[in-house]
Parts: structure tokens; sequence; C-alpha cells
């Protein structure tokens, strides 16, 4: 029900945690977090509140980190527990996935994943597209076009966030019928499926149209379409006050 994502100079598990934490009101029953150090993955993730994601993190600390994804659940496919709770992981652990909305062809999409011998661990709708966007990956094309090829795959409203362990410069994300704004920082940049993700940090975001997928880097950010056509989001200033 809430997604953030960052990449920058800043620790991104607290960039992260307090993304989730400014969406709470959403409302929510799991939370996970996962970020990229020296090649590698790491993910946490827990069913209840976020205290509960915040225990887990202080048992088994994260490895530090400026680039990150999170994810507050709202659960549609599969109880709400550890294993159901995002991010989703590829069947390597190359990429972490979270998402917000429904997937509405997983099962077709699933069974297909099955009989090419993929294990899926989760009930979730979900996992199954972090499953295909590491397949994309693997066969040696960027985040970003993996995420438009998947994209075209897929039916229903989603918010799809991600990162892959062997790039840690670029978080990427697409949308269709669900909501996702980028928040655009100096030196770092921020997506969030709420403004309060962000804006703490930042009031310059930006707006996307459906069909898109945008990728950030601490620098930059890019939108295509899901057939990789470049287009441009529409820049604003957020005014209002979160404290009101
Ligand atoms: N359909 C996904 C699930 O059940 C995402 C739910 C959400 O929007 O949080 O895990």
């Amino acid at each position: 029900c809430g997604i953030v994502g960052y990449v920058g100079q800043r620790p991104s598990e607290l960039v992260v945690v307090e993304g989730l934490r400014r969406m709470e009101y959403r409302g929510y029953d799991s939370a996970g977090i996962a970020v990229v150090a020296d090649g590698v993955l790491a993910t946490r993730k827990k069913a209840g509140k976020l205290a509960n994601l915040e225990q887990v993190v202080d048992q088994d600390p994260l490895p530090p980190s400026t680039i990150g994804i999170g994810h507050t659940r709202w659960a549609t496919h599969g109880a709400p527990n550890d294993v159901n709770a995002h991010p989703h992981l590829g069947s390597t652990g190359r990429v972490a996935m979270v998402h917000n909305g429904i997937i509405e062809n997983f099962d077709d999409l699933r069974a297909r994943l099955e009989a090419d011998g993929h294990q899926l661990h989760s009930q979730t709708d979900t996992e199954v597209v972090a499953h295909l966007l590491e397949l994309q990956v693997v066969s040696g094309v960027d985040l970003t076009t993996a995420m438009q090829r998947v994209c075209s795959r897929l039916e229903g409203a989603f918010t799809l966030v991600a990162i892959e362990a062997e790039d840690p410069t670029r978080v990427v994300a697409a949308r269709r019928n669900s909501p996702l704004v980028v928040g655009l920082g100096e030196g770092e940049n921020f997506l969030g499926s709420d403004v309060a993700a962000f804006i703490e940090h930042t009031r310059e975001a930006l707006e996307l149209d459906q069909d898109q997928v945008v990728t950030i880097t601490a620098d930059d950010v890019s939108v295509t379409g899901f057939d990789g056509t470049p287009t441009q989001g529409r820049q604003y200033h957020v005014d209002w006050d979160l404290s009101a």
C-alpha cells in the first residue's frame, strides 16, 4: 500500500523506513526493505507493523547502502505473513521487487514459470513479476529494458519498483492505473506511491502518465513508455503542508 525507492548519498535504510512511516496512514499488514551492497541484495521483511520490521533490522542489520526500496503491503493474493511480504526476489536473488496493486494474469504467468522449472515461494501475484524481471536481466539487458519488456506482458493495475544486485546505480519503476511519483533531489532521487514518501527531502516532484517506466539514478531521471519510447513527466512543486 506504500512504496518507496531511493538512490543517492544517504543511508538508504533510513530514507526508506522514514518514507514508509510517512505512508503508514494508508494502512498495511506487512512491511519490507531491500538494499544493494557489494553486488549483493539484502532483504528484510516482516508481517505486522513497521516496528516489527525495525526489530528484525535491529537484530540482523542491513549492510550500509545508498540505494534501496521499501514496501508496506495490503494483501490481495496470499495471507499477510512474512513469506508473502515484499520485496520479492527472482530465482537467483539478483532482482528485488515491490508491488502495489494486482497482476490479473498472474495465474497464467505463474504456470508458465513453473513449467520452466521456477520455484515460487509465496502465494503473491508479485513474485512472478520478480522472476520475469530477473530472467530478462540475466539474459543481459539492463533493468530499465527488463521492466519495459515485462510490463508489456502484464494485465491489471500496478506500481512496480525494482533494484538489481549488479547495478547499484539505478532504481527502476513502472505504473499502470496505480500511483507513482518521482521526487527530484540534488545528487539523489526518490520514488513514492505518494509524495509523503519523500516530502521531507524534496518538494520538487515529477508526475508520470499511465503505462510509463521511470529510471532514477543519483543524478538523473528518465521516463519511457512500456515500448521504450522516451517521454517526459510533468514537473511540479509540492506546496501543501504535510503537518496540516
Ligand atoms: N497484490 C500484491 C500482494 O498481495 C500487492 C498488494 C499491495 O498493493 O500491497 O502482495
